[in-house]
């Protein structure tokens, strides 16, 4: 092959090395929606066995030569229904929106209302018109909240519920700072024979190391997730539930129904990554928890606005890997991340149920699973406290904030709480 014709794809290896140069060796990535895998998840998935077709369940596939692959596909399966203690799993699920897509067909039919946390609490879009629920045709209520908080108003969503007659409650958002009272919504879905179900996109990888609320047990019907923020494996989703009617109607939506074949690459690094959380997870769960709470307290030191999911007057910032932040002062949160982008600290906005700020997120959401799989320990949150103060507040030094944390940046390069096959 001449070399010029190959211009275009070295092009994009430059552009690769560049991006996990900056963010995953260079800056502070605060970004609560992502991680970074250890080696031997990374080792799985860049492997032949990505496009290799598998159509059906291990042990009865359409294809031959697949012996090896099903084992794989088998110990996966355990794993994950091992680390959430679920009778049964979906895993050939491309994302977390399609895995609320599975469970929406699965508990019901376009013209159905469901209950589902509002946009203004971080409500998933897939939860609402804009996204799988609306696609579907379903008809989507907002849980009521008491104003300014993150609180359900139970005694008025106990009201609503007997009148709407909703099939389907969605708990979980992409804001979730303290765990709900599953069990709670359970009997406000039973008094209406609804199912209820779990989003545990942001938390799954706690929820797998027993330090967040464990949904299935307090009761939720279902539980969807994705599978690259806190639990560490490949992008990609899953469903969970430990009720086998529903269980076979998940099934039946994977296949034969939306997916055909899929990544199987990614099935192993994904039943690597829910290995090292039975390994590692509790170490690694509670270590984002102390790191979040340090984090969230250096930051009232220097008076940024953390916002209090139960009200101002509240103690309570956090109980999972995630802070918020008021933006009002900053403009709003996408703009202050657009502006601390430039100082190599990376977060993003996110809609708080307080009044709005023009045209933009009015929160900032900060998460902490992927620093504290880097090595950082509560010692460390001041140092990043200073940083996120000032890349907020003093957005003309940024170049020289950039600097800073970069160099601070060069000890925390070992990807922590995972297995390590080559250097790293
Ligand atoms: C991120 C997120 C999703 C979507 O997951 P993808 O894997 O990105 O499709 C679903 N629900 C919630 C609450 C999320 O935060």
């Amino acid at each position: 092959m001449s070399e010029h014709l190959l211009g275009p794809v070295k092009q994009v290896y430059r552009w690769i090395e560049a991006s996990e140069r900056w963010v995953d060796r260079e800056a502070i990535n605060l970004y609560a929606g992502t991680n970074r895998q250890s080696s031997a998840v990374r080792r799985a998935m860049q492997t032949t066995l990505n496009a290799r077709p598998s159509l059906g369940d291990p042990g009865d596939k359409y294809e031959t030569g697949l012996e090896y692959s099903d084992r794989i596909e088998t110990w996966t399966c355990d794993r994950i229904r091992t680390v959430f203690s679920a009778r049964w799993v979906e895993h050939r699920v491309l994302s977390g929106s399609m895995a609320n897509l599975y469970a929406l067909m699965a508990t019901t039919k376009p013209g159905d209302t469901v209950y589902a946390m509002p946009s203004a609490a971080a409500g998933h879009a897939t939860h609402h018109q804009e996204g799988a629920a609306g696609l579907y045709g379903l008809h989507v209520e907002n849980i009521p909240l008491v104003p300014g908080t993150h609180l359900i108003n139970w005694p008025q969503w106990q009201e609503e519920v007997a009148q709407l007659h909703p099939r389907l409650i969605i708990l979980g958002s992409s804001l979730p700072l303290l765990p709900v009272d599953v069990a709670k919504a359970r009997e406000i879905a039973d008094a209406v024979k609804a199912y209820l179900m779990y989003d545990a996109a942001h938390v799954a990888g706690l929820v797998a190391a027993g330090r967040f609320q464990q949904p299935l047990q307090q009761g939720a019907h279902l539980m969807t997730m994705s599978t690259y923020k806190t639990l560490g494996g490949p992008a990609g989703g899953l469903v969970v539930t430990n009720d086998g009617d529903l269980a076979q109607r998940i099934h039946a939506i994977a296949y034969p129904g939306l997916t055909a074949n899929f990544d199987m690459a990614r099935v192993a690094g994904l039943g690597i990554a829910c290995h090292e959380l039975e390994v590692f997870g509790q170490a690694y769960a509670d270590q984002c928890l102390r790191n979040a709470a340090r984090l969230a307290e250096e930051l009232v030191a220097r008076n940024i606005p953390v916002w209090r999911p139960d009200g101002e007057h509240s103690e309570q910032i956090t109980e999972s890997h995630l802070v918020a932040i008021d933006a009002s002062n900053y403009g709003g949160g996408t703009r202050a991340a657009r502006r601390a982008e430039a100082s190599y600290v990376l977060f993003s906005g996110i809609p708080l149920p307080i009044p709005e700020v023009a045209q933009d997120y009015n929160g900032i959401r900060l998460g902490v699973q992927e620093i504290t799989r880097l090595g950082m320990h509560e010692a460390e949150m001041a140092q990043v406290a200073d940083f996120i103060d000032k890349a907020l507040n003093a957005p003309e030094r940024a170049e020289k904030t950039r600097r800073e944390v970069r160099e601070f940046r060069r000890e925390f390069q070992t990807v922590q709480f995972g297995f390590h096959v080559d250097e790293d």
